[in-house]
């Protein structure tokens, strides 16, 4: 599909929003990279939608300025922002043919018919829907519903595109398939995106950047890799997967440092700035950790409380000196039962200070 306007980046700054005198969104400073495709993920609860929305100019800020380019559109109506919004609910016309809800915002915009039709068409193509533009929305299925939602919004030519959690009503097969299909969109297009979703799978697999936030502020910003290797905080490293949270002891200095728990020293390479020598928390994710028999190896020393086949993994639960560690080893792996004693090694570079 050829987009004509120019990817637009969205910065936002010291917005905040206010409702029954309660602060959702805590004077948040963003900038959205033109041409990206950047996710808000975090609890229910935490603003993501209100973000959306304050972008959309659905809801409007009380404190702070939204630019979309250079524009300042804090004040405009969501009519006026050149913005276009895919909900969660699809929001379709269900009195209408499955063209004229795409060819809607054409019909608005006043359109010729000729140009209208092929837009639509070239739409209904976009999104894996040639063919199906006579028939009505209840004809459709679910994921069919949401394919023509994208293209209603796509044939708009929006200078941002916004996902307010579009997949979760689909089953789990067909949110992959979805998500593949936005991202790919979103690429060919170059429309600067911004999504929504509570899944953190969902806004690994298809986000340039995540913005993960809590309670009204952003918690931290990065790409998927950045915020699954390198979390600054517990509440990311939990909520970007599972982890665990071990106390340690920084030691060396001068960018080479190693982290020593119980006498078990790990080298760490690409510590982030900031972080100095004493006492710290580590998160090491699950799958970072292996197992092995006393006396082959170093690692810390602990038992098997638990294993589950999960048929791609083994999961363990072990006690390391009264904490609990969860492990994740593959498949084919040597098998440890409950009850036996371990030794826990792990690979530095599944760790983080934080
Ligand atoms: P979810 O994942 O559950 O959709 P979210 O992160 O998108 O959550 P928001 O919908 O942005 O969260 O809501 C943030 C907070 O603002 C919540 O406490 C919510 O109850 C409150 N809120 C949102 N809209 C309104 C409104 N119109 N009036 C009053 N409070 C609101």
């Amino acid at each position: 599909m050829t987009i004509n306007a120019a990817s637009c980046r969205v910065t936002l700054e010291g917005v905040t929003k206010v409702f029954d005198g309660n602060v959702v969104i805590d004077a948040i400073d963003l900038d959205i990279k033109a041409g990206s495709l950047t996710t808000l993920l975090g609890p229910s609860g935490c603003g993501k939608t209100t973000i959306l929305r304050l972008i959309a100019g659905l809801e409007m800020a009380n404190a702070g300025r939204i630019r979309i380019g250079e524009q300042d559109v804090t004040a405009l109506s969501a009519s006026h922002r050149d913005v276009a919004m895919v909900f969660q609910s699809y929001a379709l016309f269900p009195h209408m043919t499955v063209e004229e809800n795409v060819g809607y915002g054409l019909k608005v915009q006043k359109v010729a018919p000729a140009e209208r039709r092929q837009r639509v068409d070239a739409a209904l193509t976009d999104v894996g829907l040639a063919g199906f533009g006579g028939r009505y929305i209840d004809q459709m299925s679910g994921g069919q519903q949401q394919r023509v939602a994208v293209a209603r919004a796509l044939i708009l030519e929006p200078k941002v595109m916004l996902f307010d959690e579009p997949l979760s009503n689909l089953d789990t097969k067909l949110r992959r398939s979805m998500r593949e299909d936005i991202r790919r969109l979103q690429q060919s297009t170059g429309i600067t995106s911004v999504y929504v979703t509570h899944d953190q799978s969902e806004a690994l697999a298809v986000s340039d950047e995540v913005v993960v936030m809590s309670a009204g502020k952003i918690a931290q910003i990065g790409t998927p890799e950045e915020l699954y290797r390198r979390p600054t905080s517990t509440f990311v490293a939990t909520f970007m997967g599972d982890a665990n949270i071990l106390k340690g002891m920084a030691v060396g200095g001068g960018g080479a440092f190693s982290v020593e728990i119980d006498g078990y020293r790990l080298a760490l390479s690409g510590v982030r700035p900031g972080v100095s020598v004493g006492p710290v928390n580590i998160a090491v994710r699950p799958e970072s950790m292996r197992l092995l028999r006393p006396g082959t190896g170093e690692g810390l020393p602990a038992e098997v409380r638990s294993w589950a086949y999960v048929g791609s993994s083994n999961e363990y639960m072990v006690d390391h000196r009264g904490d609990e560690m969860f492990v994740v080893t593959p498949a084919g792996s040597e098998v440890f039962r409950p009850g036996e004693p371990v030794l826990v090694a792990i690979d530095p570079f599944g760790v983080a200070v934080i």
